[in-house]
């Protein structure tokens, strides 16, 4: 248990603090009215057992009066304490949502990799938001809810001992039953927070492939794995409610069955002789009043029980062991592998003992069949993951060792998929420097061939654009990405030529922004057709992640070899040229 209150606190208990001490506040308030019951009963009680002394009106009225009263202060006092309750626990589920996404963010692309995406957005927004109602909800409502029946319980005890045993005779054996199940209960809660993950993971993909779906018939395929996942989270939900249903039925029967018992005892010693009967009624009075908040928290215990596996989850998530590294890197120094081994997967490498060195504001192209390894050499340099062995540096730092952030500021990444976010098109190219002018995208926007056909849209550099941008055409997309990269400013570039065919205006226009781009660079470019870099500085070819050629256009094509092989297939192309 002291475990759970560690996980849904983010891993700092004290934060609970103030929502526990509202809530305990809040059931000692709700025992007011029971407590003046008790003086109600006597007061009337006594007027029956001595009417010379009559019915005491004062009592009666200053039980009123306090009731009165009671009503107003209880009126403020739940304002204050919802406030101060709710607000404690919803800025708790706010900056623990936070400190999460910041904490994901720092975590190593190759973490992702092994995760579901839908996995992670549910891990954000549906078990935070678990985790959140209990914070919110269950726990104040199960510290309220046992002030009342604790206090009864003292009281009674004092009262008639043997009464207030029989009153909550069952109580032990309801917990004891829960106590029992819990692994089922952990168990059912687990396959089902796993289920409802899976949909919502399925539904996702099938909302982003639905093109690719209708493009290839696959409607029925895919459709059938949605189908399969909402099956088995159905199949899931009903087996959770079927067994916990009667379970925390059965707990909450036991419970309530202390009423029956403590009558049937009560009648027992009444006729013994042993207990009175304003004793008797009174236990009645105030017995009925003790069990619904028992109820109340058998509830709240199945919904935190349910919680604790998200809470789990989202532990198990801050645990993982972010990049580490302060060091600043000066970008405008060599680059350098050295005997450098990686793959994603431990039992699949992908470079093997790969060494080079890049000088500073030179072109370099990275050549090779597909999967040979170049797309993994830019994102190791630009720390995405790091290497398993050997050594990459940026100006004689090791990247191991320096600051994921200081680094990615010196880098500017053109990638063949541009994403653009679902924003304004000026917006889109500011992400390159956030604090940018508009004159500055403007001028950005100009050398990277896109001012144009920007200043056509309806509304200009304001033109929101779809998510992934698709309402810009592929060429148009990769120079704003372009754009972006120019903005920045960063020593480094990366550049990813892109394969698909553009239109011949387009491609004119997009040759002209990369070189722009590149001029006084250190560049770093996967080329797929070599007419592109013949004026590169260094040309590296790959071939199953180990650096089979280097050297010069010229030089490789002058000797036998994978890279002269490549030049003869592609001496037909068509294609722009780095200058
Ligand atoms: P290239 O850019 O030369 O086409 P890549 O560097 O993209 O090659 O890929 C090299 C190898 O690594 C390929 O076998 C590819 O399947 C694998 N690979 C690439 N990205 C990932 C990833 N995120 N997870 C696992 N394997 C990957």
């Amino acid at each position: 248990m002291n475990r759970y209150f560690y996980n849904i606190s983010g891993g700092n208990v004290r934060t609970l603090g103030p929502s526990a001490l509202a809530a305990l506040l809040e059931g000692i308030i709700k025992v007011v009215p029971a407590a003046l019951l008790v003086d109600l009963f006597n007061t009337f009680y006594l007027s029956f057992t001595d009417p010379a002394s009559g019915l005491d009106t004062t009592r009666l009225w200053s039980v009123c009066a306090i009731l009165v009263v009671w009503l107003f202060v209880s009126y403020g006092a739940y304002s204050l304490l919802y406030d101060k309750s709710y607000r404690a626990a919803y800025k708790l589920a706010a900056d623990g949502r936070l400190k999460l996404a910041e904490h994901i963010r720092h975590l190593s692309l190759g973490y992702f990799g092994k995760r579901d995406p839908g996995d992670m957005t549910n891990l954000l927004l549906s078990d935070y938001g678990q985790v959140e109602h209990t914070i919110s909800h269950n726990l104040p409502q199960l510290i309220s809810a046992i002030v009342l029946p604790l206090l009864a319980f003292t009281g009674f005890l004092f009262l008639d001992w043997r009464m207030a045993l029989a009153m909550f005779m069952a109580l032990p054996i309801g917990i004891l039953l829960l106590w029992a199940t819990d692994s089922l209960q952990a168990r059912l809660s687990e396959k089902h927070v796993q289920a409802k993950n899976e949909a919502a993971s399925r539904l996702q993909e099938y909302l982003t492939g639905i093109r690719e779906i209708k493009a290839h018939n696959l409607g029925g395929k895919r459709f059938e794995r949605l189908r399969q996942s909402f099956d088995r989270l159905k199949r899931d939900s009903i087996r959770l409610e079927g067994i916990m249903g009667p379970i925390i039925l059965s707990a909450m029967l036991l419970t309530r069955s202390g009423m029956t018992i403590m009558i049937g005892i009560g009648s027992y010693l009444i006729v013994g002789g042993t207990l009175t009967l304003p004793v008797f009624l009174l236990f009645l009075l105030i017995g009925t009043r003790v069990f619904d908040p028992l109820t109340v928290v058998l509830l709240s215990y199945g919904e935190m029980r349910y919680s604790a596996y998200s809470a789990q989850r989202i532990m198990d998530v801050q645990r993982e062991r972010t990049m580490q590294g302060q060091a600043p890197v000066d970008a405008s120094g060599a680059i350098r592998f050295d005997q450098v081994s990686f793959g994603y997967n431990p039992d699949t490498p992908v470079l093997s003992k790969l060494s080079f060195a890049i000088k500073p504001q030179t072109i370099t192209a990275l050549v090779g069949p597909s999967g040979s390894g170049k797309s993994t050499v830019t994102r190791l340099i630009a720390r995405f993951w790091d290497v398993d062995s050997g050594t990459i540096s940026i100006g004689g730092q090791d990247l191991r060792e320096a600051s994921p952030e200081k680094l990615l500021q010196q880098l500017s990444m053109v990638f063949q998929d541009v994403y653009l976010f679902q924003d304004t098109i000026g917006n889109n190219i500011r992400i390159g420097k956030m604090d940018a002018t508009q004159e500055e995208i403007e001028a950005a926007a100009r050398r990277a061939c896109c001012h144009e056909f920007i200043s056509q849209l309806p509304q200009g550099y304001d033109t929101p654009v779809g998510e992934g941008g698709s309402t810009l055409s592929g060429g148009e997309k990769q120079r704003v990405s372009i754009a972006r990269a120019l903005l920045k400013d960063a020593s480094i570039v990366l550049l990813d030529e892109a394969t698909a065919s553009l239109d011949p205006e387009n491609e004119a226009a997009v040759q002209q922004a990369i070189n722009e781009l590149v001029a006084n660079k250190t560049v770093i470019i996967i080329a797929h057709r070599l007419k592109t870099i013949q004026h590169a500085d260094q040309i590296l070819v790959l071939e199953q992640g180990k650096l089979v050629q280097s050297g010069t256009h010229e030089q490789l094509s002058a000797r036998p070899g994978v890279y002269a092989g490549l030049w003869s297939l592609q001496q037909q192309a068509e294609g722009w040229q780095v200058k």
